[in-house]
């Protein structure tokens, strides 16, 4: 079957090729625009398209994809699957003219196009790349043996999804299956993360609701998901709508409520993404040294390794092994304000006693060092040298928009709202034609889910 991207490909390879020679050492490099599309077309004829001539041995390759592997670079992963060192290394070197390689990650897809020869000799004819959604880097080999690479880069059109639904088992399963993406529920649990402790707070039978910015392709098929702009939260424990806002006089993105109230707040109440709270506040009997003591923080099971942020802005007043509390870190932070962090597996590269740390930066690592039973997070928050409940109490509040910034931000929301009530109305028009997508969903159902599963930890 024929598609866009070849039928582009074939009249663009002819002017690249006639149009600028080859530089490098038989290498040549040209950004060109393209659609790909989700299934990729035929590499047989992709190749053939970008050859100089229609290389006959070409269109008898054979096709191999693999994932790069954990200290792989890309000559290791062309040799693991048997193209020669020569090739492979100008295989490479075209690449290079276009991709910085070092960004290659585990996990990563690469596809290579292989050829036997009537001598038996196995040659390496092409290398496709796609180190992202909408960019695919192409390498091959012309009929005379010189390398060029490619960049074909797809066409996008910016647009607007929204998803709302009750919360059934998670907000992270329920928004995914409505089509968001890993990223916009992270982003959902980071601007919410102030006020709501995601594993206690939210119930089933909450709704929850997120616009966020997409792109898609010719074909109108979503290649890849954008900014959330709004994120509301309808539930027993808050009811809330944000929206996101960069103040014209210092330029940092944040989300605001209706009034014009930052997100965020002095202290993140939990700093630490995905843990399950297994241990309160209060007075309970000590799970190691076996008598009734006061628990003076909040434990937070978590996987080893897990970031630990710093629940605000501060300096490190104590960073080291302490006594009970094995790896520990202490922050000091403004208006008589303290927290500790225990247990902890390894510290952040680059802190030590004495830094200034800013919110949600990195500080260390879970792990169960100390009087421990398993990894967890023991977070203390101390008010004037007093500890204190980090789960019910009252925090300083954010940045409050005034004047002409209030009135910016209104103008603002009031565009947001429109975007969502679009979106809204062309999703309910959809769901009343026949035979719906999943995009088609109004949104508004209750979305069963399997089993839970928290918003991946970030790094
Ligand atoms: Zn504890």
């Amino acid at each position: 079957m024929k598609n866009a991207w070849f039928e582009w490909g074939v009249g663009a390879a002819a002017a690249v090729l006639v149009g600028t020679g080859f530089v490098y050492a038989g290498v040549s490099t040209r950004a060109v625009e393209a659609t790909p599309l989700n299934d990729e077309p035929d590499p047989r004829e992709l190749i053939a398209a970008y050859t100089s001539a229609i290389d006959a041995s070409a269109l008898s390759s054979e096709m191999k994809r693999v994932s790069v592997l954990r200290n792989e670079t890309l000559s290791s992963v062309l040799d693991r699957i048997g193209a020669p060192r020569h090739e492979a290394n100008s295989a490479v070197y075209a690449a290079s003219q276009l991709l910085d390689l070092r960004g290659m990650r585990p996990g990563d897809d690469v596809t290579a196009w292989l050829e036997t020869g009537a001598d038996g000799d196995v040659r390496l004819v092409g290398v496709s790349l796609r180190p992202e959604a909408d960019r695919q880097i192409l390498v091959s080999r012309a009929v005379d043996g010189s390398w060029s690479s490619h960049e074909l880069v797809a066409k996008l059109t910016p647009g607007i999804n929204y998803v709302a639904a009750d919360v059934d088992q998670s907000i992270y399963q329920t928004a995914t299956a409505l089509g968001a993406g890993d990223q916009q529920v992270v982003d959902f649990a980071d601007i919410f993360g102030y006020d709501i402790d995601f594993q206690r707070e939210v119930h089933t039978g909450d709704r929850f609701g997120m616009l966020y910015e997409t792109f898609e392709d010719e074909r109108g098929a979503q290649v890849k998901t954008g900014v959330v702009l709004m994120a509301e939260m309808d539930g027993a424990g808050l009811t809330k709508t944000f929206y996101r806002y960069t103040p014209s006089d210092d330029g940092s993105v944040d989300y605001f409520d209706e009034n014009g109230q930052s997100a965020k707040k002095f202290l993140m109440k939990t700093p630490i993404n995905g843990a399950r709270l297994s241990s309160g506040f209060g007075n309970r009997r000590h799970p190691i040294l076996g008598y009734t003591k006061l628990h003076k923080g909040t434990d937070f099971a978590a996987p080893t390794g897990t970031p630990i942020y710093a629940a605000g802005n501060g300096k490190i007043v104590s960073y080291g092994p302490f006594s009970t509390y094995g790896h520990y870190a202490k922050i000091e932070h403004a208006n008589g304000y303290t927290t500790a962090y225990a247990h902890m597996s390894r510290y952040a590269k680059g802190l030590k006693r004495g830094s200034h740390v800013k919110q949600g930066q990195v500080i260390g690592y879970v792990g169960s060092t100390g009087a421990s039973t398993g990894p967890h997070l023991h977070y203390e928050v101390y008010a004037h040298g007093k500890p204190v409940n980090a789960m019910t109490l009252k925090l300083p509040t954010g940045r409050k928009l005034e004047g002409e910034q209030l009135e910016a931000f209104h103008a603002e929301r009031a565009r947001i709202e429109a975007l969502r009530d679009a979106e809204l109305a062309q999703q309910q028009m959809a769901a009343a034609a026949p035979a719906p997508t999943l995009r088609g969903t109004t949104g508004y159902a209750s979305v069963p889910t399997a089993a839970s599963a928290p918003a991946e930890t970030r790094e």
